[in-house]
């Protein structure tokens, strides 16, 4: 296999379809060498098979807005690979979504499962409807709408959707009020990130910003380090970068910046638990805007328009809120400001030439179908209980989160040490999750 070549191929076959190239083009890059390896995998066409979706499914969304105006959106399910399990993954809700962002997404997903140790293929959907301004009301008709069509395509063994950007306990909760409806039976399995007294596990909505903690504890042991006092800087306000915020703060981290699209929240003496739960209000208005956290909090926290997360002095950077929105000038500001570690945990948060300066100037680098798999690893949890109709404790969920992210950790290792004892995270977690996916469509035949 030469990556130049399935590249050009994709690339003519799907023009403009940018991030589902770059997705592609990062992991082939980095399973090359290893797949060619493999004469079975060539011969197989692996790599071919492996790189289009399974199916994806398109449909109209009409719903009525509070003015009673007819709106129309589109609705997508990519189902990209089901040789490990069931398919998996999550619904994105965001105006900028097309068919090339859930492509990317449906295709990281597949290997970031992989890496979970659990059994679930990769898919992603969603719309390009966007919750910005909308209200209580239209958020939930706008679910019900998306879930009359998307109920035929589900299933808690055929494709078991969860939350993405845009899409939280709130949303998961009217799609599922739907969903119960049509398919007139209570399968909770169908959903993940449910309401913990209906079939949700305790600990889903921390469980990426958490197990993105553990994993870059992880790395920074590995590296000989500590994260007790280290200054963190987070991009978003969202569910992960909640989570992500608990944790630094407990493990004795500095959280010192929070962002969204209007600018950066500085916080110079680190984040509190008070402002953490407002993250939460913040969330829930639908306003998309972080300078709400400097008028709540105007003594802790400095608001600059315009700026990005990145121009804050900190140790550790966690991208945790949409693909490419860290670019190779902020990499380079960033350094300039003194980090030395940057954990993706957003998918695919870095753009490569970010990723390159991070790994050819001494800066720490994990990818975030690594960093980030604690969310899906939890919704796996999830599944599990629902299944074994049982309910773990907090306590329970967060060791075996915590053991996964371990687990992902070590895979990482094993396939990313280099020769002169460096770990290459990026090509450590392709080329695990890759492994695994390629030996199971390998073993059950050309289909
Ligand atoms: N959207 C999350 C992700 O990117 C979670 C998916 C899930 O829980 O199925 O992994």
């Amino acid at each position: 296999m030469k990556t130049t070549d399935i590249m050009a191929r994709l690339r003519a076959k799907y023009p403009g379809e940018n991030e589902y190239l770059q997705a592609v083009q990062e992991v082939l890059e980095s399973v090359e060498d290893v797949y060619n390896q493999h004469p079975e995998f060539e011969q197989a066409k692996i790599v071919e098979r492996m790189v289009e979706p399974d199916r994806i499914f398109t449909f109209r969304v009409t719903w009525v807005d509070d003015k009673g105006e007819v709106q129309t959106n589109t609705g997508y399910r990519v189902q990209f690979n089901s040789a490990i399990g069931p398919y998996k993954g999550g619904l994105r809700f965001h105006k900028a979504v097309t068919p090339s962002m859930l492509k990317f997404l449906g295709f990281e997903q597949t290997f970031k499962n992989a890496l979970t140790t659990l059994p679930m293929g990769g898919a992603k959907g969603g719309s390009d409807f966007d919750p910005v301004g909308k209200s209580n009301d239209e958020i939930m008709r706008f679910c019900q709408a998306f879930m009359l069509e998307l109920w035929q395509c589900i299933g808690p063994d055929q494709d078991i959707p969860a939350g993405d950007v845009g899409v939280g306990g709130r949303e998961i909760g009217y799609l599922y009020g739907m969903y119960k409806k049509l398919a007139r039976e209570y399968n909770t399995g169908v959903l993940t990130g449910k309401g913990s007294t209906w079939g949700g596990s305790i600990l889903r909505p921390e469980a990426t910003g958490f197990g993105a903690l553990y994993f870059t504890q992880n790395l920074l042991h590995k590296a000989g380090k500590d994260i007790k006092g280290c200054k963190v800087a987070i991009s978003g306000f969202g569910n992960v970068a909640w989570g992500a915020c608990i944790k630094a703060t407990e493990l004795g981290a500095k959280v010192v910046a929070i962002s969204g699209p209007d600018g950066v929240c500085e916080i110079p003496d680190g984040i509190t638990r008070e402002m953490i739960d407002y993250m939460l209000v913040m969330r829930a208005s639908n306003r998309n805007r972080v300078q709400d956290m400097s008028d709540k909090f105007p003594a802790a926290c400095k608001f600059t328009a315009g700026k990005k997360a990145w121009s804050v002095k900190c140790d550790i950077a966690l991208p945790c809120a949409f693909q490419n929105e860290l670019s190779e000038d902020d990499a380079k500001e960033l350094k300039a400001n003194g980090c030395w570690c940057c954990c993706e945990v957003s998918n695919m948060g870095c753009q490569p030439g970010a990723i390159h300066f991070f790994q050819h100037n001494g800066i720490f680098f994990a990818p975030g179908k690594a960093v980030n798999a604690g969310g899906v690893a939890t919704s796996g949890l999830e599944m599990t209980q629902n299944a074994s109709h049982i309910s773990w404790s907090g306590a329970e969920v967060d060791a075996k989160l915590h053991f996964i992210m371990d687990s992902i950790h070590e895979q990482c290792v094993k396939y990313g040490t280099q020769p002169d004892g460096t770990i290459d995270y990026v090509k450590g977690a392709n080329i695990a999750g890759f492994m695994k996916v390629a030996t199971a469509m390998l073993e059950q035949g050309t289909i």
